[in-house]
């Protein structure tokens, strides 16, 4: 199948609510311009030196996700162009992003990364954490917006265990959607869960093996 097929054999399965990002990472930039072509222009990056480039020489109109890990002192690099962080877990990180903002007279749209596996390898915030962001920090942060949350199941095959904490995800962001009405994104789900993750809440998935194939991380 070709990519195309792919996205468009997904598409039929994504009500029009969600939105669907094609996790390109590793894939050359040939495979993300027939992902173009078909239509998309939601790309999800996990490393910023690779989304640079890839930024660099793809059409000016694809939106840029950042879904990886950041370290600080990248975020210079894609400040100028990031359409949305999802994997904002820290509060050094949201003041390096509102600095790289300014200088770039942006507004740099993120989502707040939130633990809700049961594994110690994962990234993300915990509930007091994201409730002291919400209600204090950011209001000293005006080139940052959060507009919602992002998380990552555990990897497992025990699909109750999945949905439990995708449930644990959309509770935490109905909680503060309430004080925080620009808050509009739960950004989860990926090629193996996505479909159960739009049933718990989700409204944005990352979809990348499914849609470009299997990644090689060895070249
Ligand atoms: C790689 C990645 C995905 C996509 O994973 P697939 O299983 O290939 O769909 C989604 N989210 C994040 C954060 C990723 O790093």
């Amino acid at each position: 199948m070709s990519i195309k097929d792919n996205l468009n054999q997904i598409q039929q399965t994504i009500p029009s609510h969600v939105t669907l990002v094609a996790v390109s990472k590793t894939k050359p930039v040939e495979d993300l311009q027939e992902a173009y072509d078909a239509g998309m222009r939601d790309f999800g990056e996990n490393k910023i030196q690779e989304m640079c480039d890839k930024y660099e020489v793809l059409p000016k109109d694809i939106r840029w996700h950042m879904i990886g890990h950041v370290q600080t002192n990248k975020v210079k690099y894609m400040a100028p162009f990031v359409h949305l962080i999802h994997g904002v877990d820290s509060l050094k990180l949201l003041k390096e992003i509102n600095k790289q903002a300014e200088k770039n007279n942006r507004v740099i749209d993120v989502l707040l990364q939130v633990f809700i596996a049961d594994e110690e390898t994962k990234f993300g915030l915990d509930a007091e954490e994201l409730n002291d962001i919400l209600s204090n920090e950011i209001q000293n942060l005006p080139n940052v917006k959060v507009v919602g949350v992002m998380g990552m199941a555990t990897f497992t095959d025990d699909e109750n265990q999945i949905r439990e904490e995708f449930k644990s995800l959309k509770q935490l962001f109905d909680q503060h959607q309430n004080n925080h009405p620009e808050m509009k994104v739960v950004s989860m789900g990926m090629s193996g869960d996505y479909q159960m993750a739009i049933e718990e809440g989700s409204t944005m998935v990352r979809i990348g093996s499914s849609i470009f194939g299997h990644r090689n991380y060895n070249i």
